[in-house]
């Protein structure tokens, strides 16, 4: 069995765009899905798949882990790049895809079955409201209540919001206060039986997101997420050691030494791992959590 041809697709989805990979084989119908989205890198990713194609074309499907390691290491550059490990986990999971198929089962069962029967979901605030979750302003706590409210409504027992604004590396007590007014708005709203959670998106320095992460921390938060710049894991470690609320992180990291290294420094609680940027990464990055390293919460973007 060999591939073929590898091929793209790109679908618009308002705020950006979605990246699908999808890898052929010389066998009749037989092909893999797998996705490849990088906000506002769509040519760089695109590009990056036409590139490590020419790796792949007459390999054999199935060989995952090899494919993996040729990608990750072949010329001259090691993978870890946002753009390249990216493309190289949207192939990956087109290849976990395929070999699912060969079986007729899903890929779960390729990797040990399922640990759990059901799992809890969380949504984001505004119910797929993309302007609801990115623009609500941080001084209107009340529409933060309102949107909380609405949450509960839908049945959910848990929601994440952006409860917390941009900032320069260092500012004032306003922007803190904002904050704590739109999520003490929520809890208020939804009682404490309700989970809430706030991602700074990685945009407060080590010193506001210090600040953020201390205001918040009486109104009980299921997790804060991405309180300060992902480089930084020193400041990363300081407001998880400062404060009871479980940190969450590692979105934006895209292999296994980067993880290893945010673990040591015990940098979060819980690892942020995305499922389409690194995908068998992704399984090293549950073992390592196994390990009593944290607990991980996987997301599809
Ligand atoms: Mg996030």
């Amino acid at each position: 069995m060999k591939i073929t041809r590898i091929e793209t697709l790109v679908c618009h989805a308002r705020m950006r765009n979605w990246v699908f990979v999808k890898v052929l084989t010389d066998q009749p119908g037989l092909f893999g899905w797998g996705e490849a989205t990088l906000e506002w890198h769509t040519r760089g990713v695109v590009g990056a798949i036409e590139d490590l194609s020419q790796l792949l074309l007459g390999e054999d499907p199935t060989r995952v882990e090899h494919l993996w390691q040729m990608m990750w290491r072949q010329h001259f550059w090691h993978g870890h790049g946002i753009v390249r490990s990216t493309a190289i986990a949207g192939i990956d999971l087109a290849l976990w895809d395929i070999i699912g198929k060969i079986h007729g089962v899903p890929c779960h069962k390729l990797w040990g079955g399922p640990v759990r029967d059901t799992i809890r979901l969380y949504c984001h605030l505004g119910g797929g409201s993309m302007e609801s979750f990115y623009e609500t302003p941080v001084d209107n706590a009340k529409r933060f209540a309102e949107l909380a409210q609405q949450a509960l409504a839908e049945g959910f027992t848990a929601f994440k919001s952006m409860a917390v604004p941009s900032t320069m590396p260092i500012e004032g007590l306003k922007p803190i206060k904002a904050a704590e007014a739109c999520v003490a708005a929520m809890r208020q709203a939804v009682g404490s039986d309700i989970d809430i959670m706030v991602d700074c998106h990685a945009r407060p320095s080590p010193a506001m997101g210090m600040q953020f992460a201390k205001a918040l921390e009486p109104y009980g938060l299921y997790f804060l997420e991405e309180p300060c710049w992902p480089e930084s894991i020193d400041g990363l470690a300081a407001i998880n050691a400062a404060v009871t609320t479980p940190i969450a992180t590692g979105e934006r990291m895209t292999h296994l030494a980067a993880f290893r290294d945010l673990f040591a420094a015990r940098g979060c609680e819980i690892a942020t791992s995305s499922a389409n940027r690194f995908t068998t990464t992704n399984r090293g990055v549950t073992r390592l959590c196994r390990r009593g390293s944290g607990s991980i919460s996987p997301r599809v973007r």
